[in-house]
């Protein structure tokens, strides 16, 4: 029942129909009765946020670069610690020993994504990993040489995609095939992927699109898709940018050939840090699959033996190349320490409520504006945290606004803002307050 007052707006039809929760009031009370009954609320405390105005601001940019956890800097010193202590010998005598330091993060990373410990490991950054798995992975013939993407793919990937198809001698037009969404809508369907898949067919080589895409935040599904690619004899792989962190992942059960994922935004690792990739099971152990490889790849026990021989580690850590940048992997190691304590079911199931609330806000302030609809949230029902909303009647001075006022979002040409309230830090009084800036700003504007 959707009890609360509604103007028959398309988003207060789309709250209907989702929302059965509870009953929402968009008021202060409220939203401190949310955060006193949430069982992640002490997390906020973990993280260091920016001061705008002296006060702590409302960070909505998650999905851009996640807030850094305070435990990172403890993690940073103790390498720094250990080399200047230690110097060569920190490769094997420091404490979290260097030479293996990125072992330690694939167990807990592999319970994010949903995987077996073996099949992840950390290592570079995420274009180039995509990159690195499409050697594996992309092995066109005369015959079967497509790509299946989404239109307006994250440009990084557009890129890296096209590059691909050049460096094999094909021409990225004919190669690349992107489904499109459908005239005047602003997401994909799921069945126009399976049909783009069926029909390129045995032409098929490879399916590589955003579990989450960056702009609309819409959440694709990853099984199903997975399973349309294989069938007509392609790999499937996927870029988790915007995913991990964020969404429920099964990687391991879905038969995800591969994926690979930054780990700056929902994982709270810090700029440009190093990135996560899986390699299904079925492909480890084997000598027969193309990489490009390098020592770091190669088996343990004989690595220091510098013999000629590339024997592959039995693990996803054969495509690693160079040897670990360990000060890049002690902030994701913190922020996996996190992610260990608190668990995705837990994040996840806070996540839909606070943007459940966010969303109700958005509603109730639009209703309380008067009779035209300024928000339009074009993020579909299969999403993570992220709202894309678009502003009309609005510009670029409310964007202005918001910042200048504390509150931190993503601007997108032409006219959206971007919303991620995370669930490790944002907090359902953010929300409420965040919808009283918002309104007084397009008050003034
Ligand atoms: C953030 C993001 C990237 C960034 O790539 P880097 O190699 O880490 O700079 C790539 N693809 C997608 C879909 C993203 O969202």
């Amino acid at each position: 029942m959707c009890s609360f007052k509604l103007r028959p707006s398309k988003l207060s039809r789309y709250f209907c129909e989702n929302l059965k929760i509870m009953q929402f009031k968009n008021t202060a009370e409220f939203a401190k009765k949310l955060d006193a009954q949430d069982k992640l609320a002490s997390y906020k405390d973990e993280f260091i946020f920016p001061v705008i105005n002296e006060k702590e601001v409302i960070y909505f940019t998650g999905n851009s670069l996640g807030l850094q956890p305070k435990r990172s800097q403890k993690y940073v010193n103790e390498i720094m610690n250990d080399w200047g202590g230690l110097a060569v010998e920190g490769h094997f005598k420091a404490e979290k020993p260097w030479w293996d330091y990125h072992e330690r993060l694939a167990a807990p990373l592999a319970k994010v994504v949903g995987a077996k410990p073996e099949e992840v490991t950390v290592m570079n950054t995420l274009t180039v990993n995509l990159h690195l798995l499409m050697v594996s992975f992309y092995r066109p013939s005369a015959k079967r040489f497509k790509i299946i993407c989404e239109e307006k793919a994250f440009p990084s990937d557009q890129y890296m995609l096209a590059s691909q198809v050049r460096f094999h001698g094909f021409n990225p037009e004919e190669a690349i095939v992107e489904v499109k969404k459908r005239d005047g809508e602003n997401h994909w369907h799921l069945e126009d992927i399976l049909k783009t898949i069926e029909e390129v067919g045995d032409e098929l080589a490879l399916v590589l699109i955003g579990g989450v895409n960056y702009y609309n935040g819409q959440v694709f599904d990853i099984r199903t898709i997975t399973e349309a690619g294989q069938k007509q004899g392609a790999f499937v792989g996927w870029d988790l940018a915007h995913a991990a962190g964020n969404i429920k992942l099964q990687l391991h059960n879905w038969g995800v050939d591969f994926a690979a994922w930054c780990s700056y935004k929902y994982m709270n690792s810090g700029p440009g840090n190093a990135s996560g990739i899986f390699v299904n099971e079925k492909y480890l152990d084997r000598k027969d699959i193309p990489r490009f490889e390098g020592w770091w790849g190669t088996k343990k026990e004989t690595r220091f033996l510098m013999e000629p021989e590339f024997e592959p580690m039995p693990n996803a850590e054969a495509w690693q190349i160079s040897n670990a940048p360990v000060l890049s992997m002690a902030p994701y190691l913190a922020s996996l320490s996190l992610f260990d304590e608190v668990n995705m079911d837990l994040l996840i199931e806070k996540s839909k409520l606070l943007t459940a609330y966010l969303e109700f806000v958005l509603h109730e302030i639009d209703v309380e504006l008067g009779e035209t609809t300024i928000f339009e949230i074009i993020t579909p029902k299969d999403r993570g945290c992220q709202l894309s909303v678009f502003l009309h009647g609005q510009g670029k001075a409310l964007f202005d606004y918001l910042m200048k006022n504390g509150v931190i979002t993503d601007w997108r040409e032409p006219n959206v803002i971007r919303l991620a309230p995370t669930p490790f830090y944002n907090s359902f009084e953010e929300m409420y307050r965040f919808g009283q800036i918002l309104k007084q700003g397009i008050l003034e504007n």
